[in-house]
């Protein structure tokens, strides 16, 4: 087989986590190859258009991220809050894509889009190698040390490792949705609209400052509710095809510009057939929310359908399962971990599986993400990052936002970086030593007895 090339770290996928986890492990030193299955650069961030972290950024890169499209008037940089907590920055997609380029490129890193990793090469139970499908055809790629952050924790199930899908009692998993985006919105009408049904409303955020022109909204309006009004408009004769009861909007950098989220397909997103239909039948329900925002809701008489989003909105797949499963107790009960890699204050965020209900629990100062939960209980030189790291079902609602899988990016580089630099197995690299980088970069780890940042001490 062709040998694609020798690396110190190789990161799969090219999400929020898999690009902190290559600048990081380059920004180290460390030879790097990013590996990604799709054309473009982001994963779920850009090509699902969830430019929305919920929670507070805590991972350094990302933070620089977001900075870098503050610069080219590309996201809102202020920390806001709403009913679930406090968060930073809305971005524009095409524009944090530009600054992933300029970071991936400046730091060094190797990009390889469309390639496929299919398969694992395995040394008792470490893992050497990947071998990664592309339009030539198959190839071999040697590391030193691997990242799996393939949202759907791809490289761990290859090699082996275990895994949990799904909750406890069914196995269903959170609802695949994709964001669809609207131009032309007269966004005061709609708030305008959506203050005179403040009742129908759980979250109203906008900017108090009262102004008629979209220009001052941009990036900095979320609406959630119309839920009595669908119900209304359904025993009216309404057709709404959309298992879900409620509709949740922001504004994007475009002025007039809003995203909805409200598409919601019950599937397997690990199987080729629901994912095939889920392409589908979303659209069918992405034009039906469409017509009825048109018909019921002021603001969007003259408003155009721009898209769907590319990248079909996975929420869950596979969750590897870690040397710790980081559980609702530790997450809702703000818990502190010795090998804490992160303090995340995420809400749970839990679409319910097989349902139409959602729920947005706020965790108050937060909790630590156990470094724990990123290493394979039985796979070794392989670190998770992102949403496939090992966290029940629950905790999975917060460890699924991207704080969290910015901040396992971060820890993972670190750790593998290390393991390359020392020519050791990655589980040789003690926590303390990626703690100790990251308190370097000033990282909050959510440590037992750590002191807790200014900014959540004031969180309401
Ligand atoms: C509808 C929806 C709404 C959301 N809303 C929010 C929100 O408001 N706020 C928030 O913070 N979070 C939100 N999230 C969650 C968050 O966006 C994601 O969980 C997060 O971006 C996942 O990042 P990731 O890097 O783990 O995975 P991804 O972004 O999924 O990236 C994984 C990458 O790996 C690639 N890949 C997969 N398998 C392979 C393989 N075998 N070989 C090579 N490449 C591969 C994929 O193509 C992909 O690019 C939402 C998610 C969804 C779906």
């Amino acid at each position: 087989m062709n040998l694609f090339g020798s690396y110190d770290v190789v990161v799969t996928g090219a999400g929020s986590s898999g690009i902190v986890a290559a600048i990081r492990a380059a920004r180290e030193g460390a030879k790097v190859l990013l590996l990604e299955g799709t054309g473009f650069l982001g994963g779920l961030i850009t090509g699902g258009r969830l430019t929305k972290p919920t929670g507070l950024i805590n991972s350094p890169i990302f933070h620089e991220m977001l900075d870098r499209c503050v610069g080219y008037k590309g996201a809102d940089g202020r920390v806001r809050e709403s009913y679930w907590g406090k968060y930073t920055g809305t971005f524009d997609a095409e524009v944090m894509q530009r600054v992933i380029i300029e970071m991936v490129e400046e730091a060094g890193v190797e990009v390889l889009l469309r390639a496929m990793v299919v398969q694992t090469v395995m040394k008792d139970n470490s893992v050497h190698g990947l071998i990664i499908r592309t339009k030539s055809g198959e190839s071999l790629v040697l590391a030193k040390a691997f990242i799996d952050a393939s949202g759907d924790g791809d490289v761990a199930a290859l090699a082996g490792a275990d895994f949990m899908l799904g909750r406890e009692a069914d196995g269903l998993t959170q609802p695949i949705t994709s964001y669809f985006r609207v131009l032309n919105v007269n966004v005061p009408s709609l708030i305008a609209d959506c203050e005179a049904n403040r009742a129908d409303m759980w979250e109203v955020v906008y900017p108090k400052e009262a102004s008629n022109r979209n220009e001052d909204y941009v990036m900095a309006v979320l609406l959630t509710g119309f839920q009595q009004r669908i119900k209304d408009k359904v025993a009216e004769g309404f057709d709404w095809i959309i298992p879900k009861d409620h509709i949740t909007m922001k504004t994007g950098l475009i002025p007039g510009e809003i995203s909805v989220n409200v598409t919601r397909f019950q599937g397997n997103g690990l199987d080729d057939r629901d994912l095939s239909r889920a392409e589908i039948e979303i659209r069918k329900q992405a034009y039906c929310a469409f017509d009825f925002l048109q018909r019921f809701v002021r603001g969007f008489e003259e408003a155009i359908f721009l898209e769907v989003a590319p990248k079909l909105g996975i929420r869950e797949t596979r969750r590897i399962t870690g040397k710790y499963t980081i559980t609702e107790a530790d997450v809702r009960g703000n818990g502190r971990f010795d090998d804490a890699i992160g303090l995340c204050n995420s809400p749970v965020d839990v679409h319910e599986p097989g349902g139409s209900r959602a729920i947005m629990d706020h965790v108050g100062i937060g909790y630590g993400i156990p470094y724990r939960t990123m290493v394979p209980l039985a796979v070794d030189n392989l670190i998770i990052a992102g949403r496939c790291i090992s966290a029940d079902a629950i905790a999975f609602g917060s460890t699924r936002n991207v704080p969290a899988c910015t901040m396992t990016g971060e820890a993972a580089a670190i750790a593998a970086a290390l393991a390359a630099s020392r020519g050791v197995l990655t589980s040789s690299i003690g926590v303390a030593d990626v703690q100790a980088r990251l308190r370097e970069l000033k990282v909050w780890l959510g440590t037992p007895g750590e002191e807790v940042p200014d900014v959540l001490k004031q969180a309401s």
